[in-house]
């Protein structure tokens, strides 16, 4: 993928048409920047590198995988898609296929009916639309049925290696829980987290998702945070450890 099909995704990205920055926002941004790299380099330390959760061959069958992974396990997509993909792999099959097969080898991952029919129109536009191609820019894949920005960072990210930031559950509510921003909106903490990303590191944006996610499963779990052994507590505003809060400070950083 060349330089030009950087810009273009980037320059996709809401966050980067309005920056009114003065002395003290760049300060803060700078600050945010520190620790978002400090713990993203941490969090890499501790659980090396993540390749996607979803099985995939193509960057199609990864579209169809993230589809069908909404309010679903990533166990439960696998599963489904390993006898999935053995009836249909391409666009053109998915296209061809019979709404109702579909439905019937997709059920498992529960909202089948909607699921089914996502993957079979998607894959009708993408035949008729993109002469049978995935496409690889933010703008394009958000017009596929089925497909917003999240499912749409994934194909980004980690079928195309290009800047993608996917915000799901795990990473709106550790990035809230660290402090990094004070918002449910996946889109605005999309913006955030990418715009206080190193510019020349935008690649590994996919990444960063993959670790917040983990570190979710992991350490970070919902119910029970285990502050004590989390190798980011120094740069948590909401670690649980006493010890923490006495011996450690967190640089005050505005959350946007
Ligand atoms: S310190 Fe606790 S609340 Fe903060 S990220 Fe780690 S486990 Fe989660």
């Amino acid at each position: 993928m060349g330089k030009k099909d950087f810009a273009v995704t980037l320059k996709a990205h809401p966050s980067k048409e309005k920056k009114p920055e003065g002395k003290k926002s760049m300060k803060e941004a700078a600050g945010l920047k520190k620790r978002l790299v400090e713990i993203y380099t941490r969090l890499y330390e501790e659980y090396g590198f993540q390749k996607c959760f979803l099985n995939h061959e193509s960057a199609f069958q990864l579209l169809v995988a993230t589809i069908l992974s909404a309010q679903c396990t990533d166990n439960t997509v696998n599963i489904v898609t390993e006898e999935l993909f053995r009836h249909f792999s391409t666009p053109e099959e998915f296209a061809k296929a019979e709404l109702s097969q579909i439905e019937h080898l997709v059920h498992k991952c529960g909202y089948y009916r909607a699921k089914a029919r996502h993957i079979k129109e998607a894959s009708i536009k993408i035949c008729g639309e993109f002469d049978g191609r995935l496409p690889s820019t933010m703008e394009e894949l958000i017009t596929l049925p089925g497909v917003g920005r999240k499912t749409a960072n994934v194909v980004l990210a980690d079928a195309f290696g290009l800047p993608g930031l996917p915000v799901d559950t795990h990473v709106i509510r550790l990035s809230n829980l660290i402090g990094l921003v004070k918002t449910q909106d996946p889109v605005k903490i999309e913006e955030i987290l990418c715009n206080a990303f190193p510019e020349e590191r935008k690649g590994e944006l996919g990444e960063l998702s993959h670790l917040l996610i983990i570190h979710g499963r992991k350490c970070c779990v919902a119910r029970r945070p285990a502050c004590e052994r989390c190798v980011i507590k120094e740069l948590c505003r909401n670690c649980l450890c006493k010890e923490k809060k006495e011996k450690h400070h967190v640089p005050e950083t505005k959350i946007p």
